[in-house]
């Protein structure tokens, strides 16, 4: 049986090298000027892109500036303002529901803690996990969006497929001081080259480092140092990446 891979792998060590020299300025693309700017624009991200949700929050936030606006409105009134963002109905309700919350139990401050952020409505830990690492520069854990899920397991950083597992993978193999950077420059490649159908293996600073079975270059070779190649998992081969976290 493989071994399992550690924090001291050089394979690893390689990885994060090869991705802090190829995207040292990634960083969170949400437009926001508070955690609760952020906390939002995270919720909207959810099946939707980046650059969409910068379209319609500085309107929504000029027009609702407080978390104590947002906890006044209904889910109903707000639907009409989020809905080119997709599953609107729901996002509607995370949101007015977390503004709620915010204001019954934390004076209106989004709390710089996992626990408490993870009592929010629509708020799970990738969310969280956005909120205390960009605004607050807490490492509590890593980001696993769809292009963290896809890449760590092309990278045989997990074999996990739920985003809790692949976290816990990550923190148990990952230096807590990379966790922030790590889900930015891994969001970065996912976006730029390791794409979900057709990744651009031939333009890929890690590629030789890559373990992946669906690697469109390469397909004979084996990395430097680590693991054996192995398959790729169907659910990366084959879905398009429909959010960005
Ligand atoms: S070699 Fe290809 S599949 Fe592997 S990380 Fe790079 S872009 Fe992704």
């Amino acid at each position: 049986m493989k071994k399992a891979a550690s924090a001291h792998d050089p394979r690893v060590q390689a990885i994060l090298a090869g991705l802090a020299a190829a995207y040292p300025n990634a960083e969170c693309a949400l437009l926001h000027r508070s955690a609760w700017e952020l906390l939002v624009a995270t919720i909207l991200s959810a099946q939707c892109t980046d650059a969409r949700v910068n379209v319609v929050t500085p309107p929504l936030f000029r027009k609702y500036p407080t978390v104590a606006d947002f906890a006044a409105l209904t889910p109903e009134l707000l639907e009409p303002e989020i809905r080119s963002t997709g599953f609107y109905r729901n996002k509607a309700k995370s949101i007015v529901g977390a503004a709620r919350r915010l204001q019954e139990v934390y004076r209106g401050q989004v709390p710089a803690d996992m626990d408490a952020l993870v009592t929010l409505p629509g708020v799970a830990r990738k969310t969280a996990n956005v909120v205390l690492g960009v605004w607050f520069h807490q490492a509590a854990g890593v980001v696993v969006d769809t292009h963290v899920q896809r890449i760590a397991r092309r990278l045989d950083l997990t074999r996990e497929e739920q985003p809790e597992k692949i976290e816990r993978d990550l923190m148990r193999l990952l230096p807590q001081s990379e966790w922030i950077a790590f889900g930015h420059r891994v969001i970065a490649h996912g976006r730029q080259c390791c794409l979900a159908r057709s990744p651009r293996c031939p333009a890929c600073p890690i590629e030789p480092l890559c373990t992946a079975a669906d690697k469109t270059v390469g397909r004979q070779a084996k990395p430097t140092v680590g693991p054996k190649p192995r398959s790729a998992p169907k659910a990366a081969a084959g879905r398009r990446p429909r959010s960005s976290r």
